[in-house]
């Protein structure tokens, strides 16, 4: 740990309870005197704020992906329900009421609210992999 001390005259290697050089006699300096300012490590680099770690913002990605998952998973819920309500309210002259609802339920209802059953799925599905519990 510890540097040779050198005299600042004359370059001659000191020992450290010398308080004049041995080979000519100059006093020790106060840059060559302070071991500790000589060998004391440099301060360690303060860690960044947690915001900025990169776990942190992979979590904010995920909790983004989760959120906007749930919105169009709630939007197309929504759409399939509407669409389903349209069509199978739509009176026809070729169909039957019934055949309407059929019509409805697998052309927009399972379509449509399918796949937002599936966006929420997947929705939940990162939240609980992801950012359970934290
Ligand atoms: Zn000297």
């Amino acid at each position: 740990m510890a540097q040779p001390i050198q005299c600042d005259n004359c370059g001659a290697v000191l020992v450290e309870e010398d308080v004049f050089c041995g080979e000519c006699g100059a006093p020790r300096t106060s840059a060559t005197q302070p071991a500790e300012a000589e060998t004391s490590p440099a301060p360690a680099t303060p860690p960044p704020p947690p915001s900025e770690t990169p776990g942190d913002s992979r979590e904010t990605a995920w909790r983004v992906a989760t959120i906007v998952l749930g919105i169009m998973a709630a939007i197309l819920c929504l759409l399939g329900v509407a669409a389903f309500l349209l069509f199978g309210l739509t009176e026809s002259d070729v169909t039957t009421p019934t055949e309407d609802w059929l019509y409805a339920t697998f052309c927009c209802l399972l379509p449509i609210a399918g796949s937002g059953a599936i966006l929420a799925v997947s929705s939940l599905g990162i939240w609980w992999i992801r950012l359970r519990g934290r």
